[in-house]
């Protein structure tokens, strides 16, 4: 189980993260209605150095949006405060790096199921930051388990709920055996893993899918992406399909807890070497290097 600081941010409050409920009669429980972000923070003695906070918070906001949680803006205005948060590590005193999830939570009771005019709060709990995959040898199984469409769940916005998708995938990937699922969407093109994009590289260029293959648009994703332009590598976003992977030079898997993650098989076929490969690697570092302050203007020390 995961290493949970002891206190907590429950509203603009600072209190145990035991104290720190949500009703049973909540939208949110009741109908999975909240959505969330979690962003790194890499320990420095002198603090937390938090990476692309900014881009989280956008994301958080954007899938309130998208799900229609009308309220959004006044809640995180009256409730999410960058200092609090800054109180809360000074509290939980962490020596490792961390996770902090920031949830908005509808916490209106028995409201049926609709998402405008509810009641929200906001959440934040910090945990040691642990690898969701293996960090050199991730092998994955594609599921039989679909993505959710955009016209279903958008996958693009993170919903609680919409969890139960990939946890039914992840679920049936590790009972066979496997690291992590590979999903496909409805139209059979390779969308992502049950919580990281994914990655491959073909003859020097490095290729994703698209933001409409119902893919999270991962904060982590668009860093390698920018990274990867900056080392001089073409990036290309479009649909990829099943067996484009099982050919691919390199694959790999990014995201805020699988950092970046070599994959070498996908249903027992090796991928190329079955090893990290030289750009995998690379990009791994840049993002390494990022996470620790070279992009200046990508971390907030708190
Ligand atoms: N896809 C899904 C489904 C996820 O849950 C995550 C983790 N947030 C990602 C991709 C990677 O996103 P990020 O880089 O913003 O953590």
């Amino acid at each position: 189980m995961a290493k949970i600081g002891k206190y907590a941010l429950m509203g603009n409050e600072i209190i145990e993260t035991a104290d720190a409920q949500v009703s049973i009669a909540s939208s949110a429980v009741l109908y999975g209605l909240s959505v969330y972000s979690v962003f790194f923070g890499k320990y420095t003695p002198e603090g937390m150095l938090c990476f692309r906070i900014p881009e989280h918070l956008k994301r958080l906001r954007d899938s309130a949006k998208m799900i229609g949680l009308s309220n959004v803006e006044e809640e995180l205005e009256k409730d999410l405060d960058i200092e609090k948060i800054k109180e809360l590590i000074k509290l939980n005193e962490p020596k490792t790096n961390q996770f902090f999830r920031v949830t908005v939570h509808a916490i209106s009771e028995v409201a049926g199921v609709r998402t405008s005019n509810l009641e929200l709060k906001t959440s934040v709990f910090m945990y040691e930051a642990v690898n969701i995959l293996p960090q050199d040898k991730a092998r994955l199984k594609t599921s039989l388990w679909r993505r959710t469409a955009d016209t279903a769940i958008p996958a693009r916005a993170k919903v609680n709920g919409a969890y139960v998708n990939s946890a039914l995938a992840k679920q049936d990937a590790l009972d066979s055996g496997f690291d992590d699922c590979l999903f496909l969407n409805q139209n059979g093109y390779v969308s992502e893993l049950s919580a990281a994009n994914i990655f491959m590289v073909k003859r020097g260029e490095l290729i994703t899918p698209d933001c409409a293959s119902d893919i999270l648009e991962g904060i982590t994703r668009r860093s390698i992406i920018e990274l990867a332009k900056e080392a001089g590598i073409n990036v290309v976003e479009r649909k990829v399909a099943l067996t484009e992977l099982y050919t691919a030079d390199e694959v790999f898997a990014c995201g805020t807890s699988a950092f970046v993650s070599p994959i070498v098989d996908i249903d027992g076929r090796k991928i190329a070497s079955g090893q990290c490969g030289p750009i995998t690697k690379n990009l791994r570092n840049a993002l390494t290097e990022a996470q620790a302050g070279s992009k200046e203007n990508w971390t907030t020390l708190l």
